[in-house]
């Protein structure tokens, strides 16, 4: 047995120990964190919501290439539009020590635990593109000037029909779709669509046979092209049997797709029964080649390699104690503080200038289309 004073040693000991790992934690600073400054050695976590669309792959491969060339280690993950499997993903990140993390979120409000976890460990966080909500642990968010999407896409659809410019009288029929209840653009793009379109709406030169206006009313959960392509199927029988409907308000490519192949069974696409316009966003290569053939109209280009150099350059800014270039300080509250942000501007485009916008900048090849 040993004697209680080697007890009392051992535990006198263990304390000292514990306090002096206390302090360095402390800090903040301290510890191995501060010992692995800049690019060397140091790893950025990056949480990605799904592969099932072209643009997250592509927001990751920039960020991964973009973060190595300034000496970065990255660990990427896909959540698969799964929610708890992005919050286990964004936790291992943490347990494995990354130095900073860039989260594009599936659900906004399911990161907050495992964010405080981030933020008492000082590990900074970035939101990527969407929002995360609810938590004090986001530190800067880099995305595109969300409400301007919808404008662009409500905008583009009052021209197209001449009503813009009082070449027409209309009235004319809308059907409005908006993105996934829980990412918090959604809110932003429809609110951007709504404000354009609802002095027509009130004028009835836009009528919404449906009367699905609420927001509530029209969301698409997960962003899912399938589900939208239901909800399509179901408006044109319920509405559109004696009238035809003139434009769409899609909010992303892939819901634009579904949205087509609705309109495709209902015998849309002939002379008696054109395409409406349809919107979407995201410039994904199927979508540019249906505006190409003339069924999508448009689309909304977010130039992913300039988002993810916003993102990279905050997160290199972070972890050399320098402060990120941020253009807006008021617009994104996430009901815990207001995120320092750092928008990017979105760009319509059709069948016009798709050619100058998508492919001479390099953002799609030509042979790609
Ligand atoms: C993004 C869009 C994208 C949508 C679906 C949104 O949060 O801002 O660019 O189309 O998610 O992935």
């Amino acid at each position: 047995m040993r004697s209680t004073r080697t007890v009392a040693l051992t535990i006198a000991t263990a304390v000292a120990v514990a306090l002096t790992l206390t302090a360095c934690g402390q800090s903040g600073e301290g510890g191995s964190k501060e010992e692995k400054k800049g690019g060397e050695g140091s790893t950025v976590g990056i949480a990605m919501p799904t592969k099932s669309s072209e643009r997250w792959i592509a927001d990751g491969n920039n960020m991964v290439a973009q973060f190595k060339k300034l000496g970065y280690k990255t660990d990427l993950q896909y959540g698969e539009d799964d929610v708890d499997q992005q919050v286990s993903q964004v936790e291992n990140m943490i347990t494995k020590g990354v130095d900073v993390l860039v989260v594009a979120s599936i659900d906004g409000r399911a990161l907050s635990d495992v964010l405080r976890q981030a933020g008492e460990q000082g590990i900074k966080v970035i939101a990527y593109d969407r929002l995360i909500l609810g938590s004090p642990d986001v530190d800067y968010y880099a995305s595109f000037d969300n409400e301007k999407v919808g404008e662009l896409q409500a905008g583009y659809i009052v021209d197209k029909l001449g009503l813009k410019d009082g070449k027409e009288e209309g009235p004319f029929n809308v059907e409005l779709f908006a993105g996934s209840p829980d990412d918090n653009n959604t809110g932003y793009f429809f609110e951007g669509a709504w404000k354009t379109l609802k002095p027509y709406i009130d004028k009835k030169q836009i009528v919404v046979r449906s009367k699905q206006t609420k927001l509530d009313q029209v969301t698409t959960l997960r962003w899912d092209g399938g589900t939208a392509q239901k909800r399509m199927d179901d408006l044109l029988t319920s509405a559109y049997s004696s009238e035809q409907v003139d434009a769409v308000l899609s909010p992303y490519d892939g819901i634009s797709i579904g949205v087509l192949s609705a309109l495709k069974s209902d015998g849309y696409g002939t002379k008696a029964k054109p395409y409406p316009v349809v919107t979407g966003q995201d410039a994904e290569v199927a979508s540019v080649k249906s505006i190409i053939a003339g069924q999508q109209t448009q689309t909304v280009y977010k130039d992913t390699r300039a988002l993810a150099k916003q993102a990279v350059q905050m997160a290199d800014a972070v972890l050399n104690d320098r402060k990120p270039e941020v253009n807006d300080t008021k617009t994104y509250d996430n009901e815990k503080k207001v995120v320092p942000s750092f928008l990017l501007d979105p760009v319509s485009v059709d069948k016009s200038n798709y050619r100058s916008m998508l492919v001479d900048s390099g953002y799609i090849k030509a042979s790609d289309l």
